[in-house]
């Protein structure tokens, strides 16, 4: 639990600094930061935001449970809800473990314990943002070294899981074939459910997303393109984005 440390560390010390600067200026001071309403990758099972931020009490349990090191805890440079827990699916998605542990581990109602599996989760839905540089629908294959950046991340983490050790030779086979990692990667126990590989009217394959999508961010996580060319919008439904696509 040493990275979990390191972040409330981390967190005490931007919070200490963000007092700082309050006191400093005569409580004048307000950092841009602070008034950015972001719109955050929550932890499966999270309640509407404005609930959430009412509820969480900042404990950690939920990033202390997860095996993929998913979650972390926002700082005062990241932006509101500052101690509040959040997905960065640019650095690791939610891997919708079949029990849910840190819906479990919630103590406060802020994951809400009906969300028993992954089929409960609804963190927001997956939308193929950049079909201009998917690889898949350029025909051209994965580059080697890809994966640097998950490598990076699990080096980064002191108590490294089996979990995430099998992710890594999992993510490593890709290397150099035709790209289908969004699909291939998706962790549901369907995936097709959430996505698969179709046709492209330009004789490629691209990404297709159903409603079977949860929004665990994985997808974006693992895409290889540099800004990856598929991301999760938070907290909105298939529905609700897709009804003005189709
Ligand atoms: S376990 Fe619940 S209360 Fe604690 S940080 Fe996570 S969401 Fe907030
Ligand atoms: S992971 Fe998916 S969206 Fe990203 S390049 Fe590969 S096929 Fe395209
Ligand atoms: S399509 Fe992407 S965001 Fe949706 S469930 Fe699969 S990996 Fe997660």
């Amino acid at each position: 639990m040493e990275k979990v440390q390191t972040d409330r560390r981390k967190f005490v010390a931007y919070s200490t600094l963000a007092m700082l600067g309050l006191v400093l200026g005569g409580g004048m001071v307000l950092s841009p930061y602070t008034l950015r309403a972001e719109n955050r990758l929550r932890p499966p099972g999270a309640v509407p935001e404005k609930q959430f931020l009412a509820l969480c009490i900042k404990c950690g349990q939920c990033l202390q449970v997860c095996p993929y090191h998913s979650i972390k805890l926002a700082d005062f440079v990241s932006g509101h809800g500052v101690g509040t827990p959040y997905i960065d699916a640019n650095e690791r998605g939610c891997y919708a473990c079949s029990a849910v542990p840190c819906v479990l581990a919630c103590p406060s109602g802020a994951l809400d314990h009906h969300c028993e599996k992954p089929a409960d989760i609804h963190m927001g839905i997956a939308v193929l943002e950049f079909p201009d540089t998917c690889l898949a629908m350029n025909n051209t294959p994965i580059h080697k070294g890809y994966n640097a950046k998950m490598h990076d991340f699990t080096d980064s983490v002191r108590n490294v899981t089996e979990l995430e050790e099998k992710l890594l030779t999992k993510l490593d086979s890709f290397e150099g074939k035709q790209c289908t990692l969004c699909a291939d990667m998706c962790p549901l126990e369907n995936p097709l459910s959430a996505i698969a590989m179709v046709p492209s009217a330009n004789g490629g394959n691209k990404p297709e997303v159903y409603d079977g999508c949860i929004g665990c961010g994985v997808c974006q996580e693992v895409c290889p393109t540099n800004t990856p060319s598929i991301v999760v919008k938070p907290r909105v439904t298939y529905a609700a984005f897709y009804a003005n696509q189709n």
